[in-house]
């Protein structure tokens, strides 16, 4: 498992699919706990990560940590990652010619990891992957597409500026991490959404 995803990784480094590929620094596979229970997907890299090579490790992914602990959890405990593993110039929201054909690394890493849930962060990822909009009015709840579960909540980043998202993330990484503790224990969950394709 853990060389099909170094293979993944190793893939990501080098790819040249899109012309993300030719304004990024570094592109930044996917990381973390490769048994973990959950996949967050975040949108793209941002400076940081295009510098580093590392999802989430600017003020947003500080802001996903310290959710994480809130709830128990460590980062080194989950996998994260994001639909487009290469900056966008500017930090623009990736077009859907670079999401798609990005999209079948996301899903050879869930189908490498096969996780209880997938915790979709913010309106890019909920776009992408389940066509939604308006995550204010989803986020919170449990989506089924194609026999997965996903979770959805707001991208950590929306925290940034706006103290009172601050406490949304809290409470929904908590209600996160309760529910993969009843699919752990085989207990059904009540599914908000259900998509038939
Ligand atoms: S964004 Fe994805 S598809 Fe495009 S070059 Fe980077 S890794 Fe390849």
């Amino acid at each position: 498992m853990k060389k099909k995803l170094e293979i993944v990784k190793q893939n990501v480094i080098k790819c040249i699919k899109c012309d993300l590929c030719k304004t990024r620094t570094n592109s930044v596979p996917g990381k973390g706990n490769f048994q973990s229970n959950v996949i967050f997907v975040g949108e793209a890299p941002g400076k940081n990560e295009d510098k580093t090579g590392e999802p989430f490790i600017g003020i947003a992914g500080k802001k996903l940590t310290i959710a994480l602990e809130e709830a128990g959890i460590t980062r080194d405990e989950v996998y994260i990652t994001n639909i487009v593993k290469c900056r966008p110039p500017n930090n623009r929201v990736p077009s859907n010619i670079e999401r798609n054909t990005c999209q079948e690394y996301l899903k050879e890493e869930i189908s490498i990891i096969k996780p209880k849930i997938i915790c979709i962060l913010g309106n890019t990822a909920f776009n992408s992957i389940l066509g939604g909009s308006e995550i204010t009015k989803f986020r919170g709840k449990v989506a089924r597409k194609n026999n997965l579960l996903y979770f959805i909540t707001i991208h950590p980043a929306a925290t940034i500026y706006n103290q009172k998202l601050v406490g949304v993330l809290k409470e929904d990484i908590i209600k996160l991490f309760n529910l993969i503790r009843e699919l752990k224990n085989d207990k059904d969950i009540t599914v908000d959404i259900e998509y038939t394709s």
